[in-house]
């Protein structure tokens, strides 16, 4: 499948869509969620054009690939969460119900997550 580049994040990027920046370099950007599900929910991004992790680890330059590992600590830290506990998280396809189909690494925080993941049917 080829990268949507009118996918929600990519307009972020091209700042043709406002976003409540927390960091950025050149190689990532993150911001606040808009509907936020913790106190603190972050979104980290890679500026390249990758779909989903499944494309990113294909793909991305290890330059890349540690910027954005580095930044998100880095963001989790700066955001006040790194102390109490944070939780990442990045849904790949359908099972998952990846929404924007831009890599994205969500950062939970701000109050106790509970376990692992929700339990659903089967
Ligand atoms: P996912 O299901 O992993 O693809 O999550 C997509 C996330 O993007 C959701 O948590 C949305 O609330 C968030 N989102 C969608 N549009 C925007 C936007 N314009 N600015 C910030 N976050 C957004």
């Amino acid at each position: 499948m080829a990268y949507d580049r009118n996918n929600v994040f990519a307009r972020i990027l091209r700042g043709e869509i406002p976003c409540r920046k927390v960091f950025e370099d050149e190689h990532v950007l993150a911001f606040n969620d808009i509907n936020p599900q913790t106190p603190t929910h972050i979104l980290v991004i890679p500026k390249g054009e990758y779909e989903s992790l499944d494309d990113f680890a294909e793909r991305a330059s290890e330059t890349e690939m540690a910027a954005l590992l580095r930044a998100t600590g880095r963001i989790a830290r700066e955001a006040g969460v790194a102390a109490s506990g944070y939780r990442i998280l990045a849904n790949h396809g359908a099972n998952a119900h990846q929404e924007v189909p831009h890599f994205h690494i969500h950062i939970f925080g701000g109050r106790n997550l509970g376990r692992m993941i929700g339990k659903t049917a089967g």
